[in-house]
């Protein structure tokens, strides 16, 4: 699949666009069309608009991967988190900028757009939300680059040439 198609396909992966219940004020990601939240549910219909996610959360659990789906084998170990936003729901995604000992719950992490995955030599590359640090650590280990408090969740050196 084409990196165009992708994106035409899964717009969300990139944005983090939910929708929200202007009737009960609850936020879904991915957006819902129907709120199954509110008493009635065809209070809601109609009532649903977009909205998009901060992207900032805390990490709710973890486990860390130590054997890689195919297309991650240059990644493991690595983590992967549910992430409960500050809006509300949990995302599922991969920690980046921090030594996996380091990744605790209760984490201050921010959704940043990364390559996820890379097809055959031809190199398709996919790219979605992982999740950074938001806060200073205490201790680091690592020298790898982090995404710099405030900076908006915008691929950098990784960015899509196409
Ligand atoms: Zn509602």
């Amino acid at each position: 699949m084409s990196i165009a198609r992708f994106w035409r396909e899964t717009p969300r992966r990139y944005n983090l666009g939910g929708s929200k219940c202007t009737m009960c004020g609850t936020v879904y990601f991915p957006p819902r069309a129907v709120c199954p939240t509110c008493a009635h549910h065809r209070e809601s219909i109609g009532k649903m608009v977009p909205f998009q996610l901060s992207g900032d959360g805390e990490v709710f659990s973890f486990t860390i991967v130590q054997e890689a789906a195919e297309g991650f084998e240059m990644q493991v170990p690595y983590v992967l988190a549910l992430v409960r936003t500050v809006e509300g729901p949990t995302l599922t995604g991969q920690i980046v900028d921090l030594a996996p000992e380091e990744v605790r719950i209760g984490l201050k992490v921010r959704a940043t757009f990364r390559k996820l995955r890379e097809e055959g030599k031809a190199g398709v590359i996919h790219y979605g939300y992982k999740f950074a640090p938001a806060e200073e650590l205490p201790v680091q280990r690592h020298g790898g680059p982090r995404a710099a408090a405030g900076a908006p969740a915008t691929p950098e050196s990784d960015r899509a040439s196409a």
